[in-house]
């Protein structure tokens, strides 16, 4: 009784605030940089790669770099700190020799995250290509729970994010983060909400009820206060097209009512507000950044 209370109370509390902004920062010339980067643009949170997302070897951190990463942190006093996992990680992947490379790769990730004392990991469920959905997702929840054996993840929490489903892609559905989050029984998951990738994988997003029942399958599946990020993407694919093609927030299908509408429901408001838009031209980010300000100007922030 006194903790369903206690919810309800927050919850009345969260519509009074404004989740925490920022956006996926670049890390040239030292990982620090993403830090300042995201200081510089006022903001309270930030994502970073811990190296180059696109390929299988990474150089190990540097011990200076490490210390370096921690008292920029403490200056700038960022958080919560998200990294997103490399690209070629595919934890679902039915080929053996890429779901092993696959495992070791997320575990450096995983001890990346630790060393940097970071947040939150976000890592997609994969693609079971040449397999069935079911079998992609066992696979996957296998994987997850065998790249973090045996480590203490303290407070580094992984996070499952919902994909666009393109190809043989997992994840597209809350049910699979739901069927892999209940499989990874030793590991306590949490989900990342990509607004463009629910968009394209068929949650509509456009209207106001739309909405309603995009949360409502969350809070079914995976609970809401289990969305410890949101990538808040505008899309540049249509709906349902289960095209991964991310766009400026408001010049896309998904639009400026129904993206404001998503920034300020009440039941997101505890997430960390990310954006993943084209950095194309200088003032991108800024620009889109003081949309998503535009957005939440009347809440108080959460903290
Ligand atoms: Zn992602
Ligand atoms: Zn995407």
């Amino acid at each position: 009784m006194r903790t369903s209370q206690a919810k309800e109370q927050a919850q009345q509390q969260a519509h009074a605030t404004r989740p925490r902004i920022g956006f996926h920062a670049p890390i040239a010339g030292g990982l620090q940089n993403a830090l300042l980067k995201a200081h510089e643009h006022n903001c309270d949170t930030v994502q970073i790669f811990s190296r180059n997302p696109r390929g299988w070897q990474a150089r190990a951190l540097r011990d200076e770099e490490i210390e370096t990463f921690h008292r920029v942190r403490a200056e700038t006093k960022i958080a919560p700190v998200v990294i997103h996992a490399n690209y070629l990680i595919n934890l679902a992947a039915a080929d053996p020799l890429i779901r092993e490379k696959s495992i070791a790769s997320f575990r450096e990730e995983i001890e990346r995250g630790l060393a940097l004392g970071a947040d939150y990991l976000v890592v997609h469920p994969g693609s079971a290509k040449n397999a069935c959905e079911a079998d992609g997702i066992r696979t996957c929840a296998e994987s997850l729970q065998r790249a973090a054996a045996d480590l203490d993840l303290k407070q580094l929490r992984i996070l499952l994010e919902n994909t666009a489903g393109q190809g043989a892609c997992i994840g597209h559905r809350f049910e699979h983060l739901r069927a892999i989050s209940e499989r990874c029984t030793a590991l306590r998951l949490g989900v990342c909400f990509d607004t463009a990738h629910a968009f394209t994988a068929g949650y509509d997003l456009r209207e106001a009820d739309g909405l309603a029942a995009t949360i409502e399958a969350i809070e079914r599946n995976v609970g809401t206060e289990n969305i410890r990020a949101v990538h808040f993407n505008d899309s540049k694919a249509a709906y349902n097209s289960r095209v991964d093609r991310h766009w400026h927030i408001g010049l896309g299908h998904i639009g400026l009512e129904a993206l404001r509408r998503v920034a300020r429901h009440p039941q997101l408001a505890h997430a960390a507000f990310l954006l993943e838009t084209p950095q194309d031209t200088i003032g991108d980010d800024a620009r889109n950044l003081n949309v998503l300000r535009s957005f939440v100007a009347t809440a108080r922030r959460s903290t």
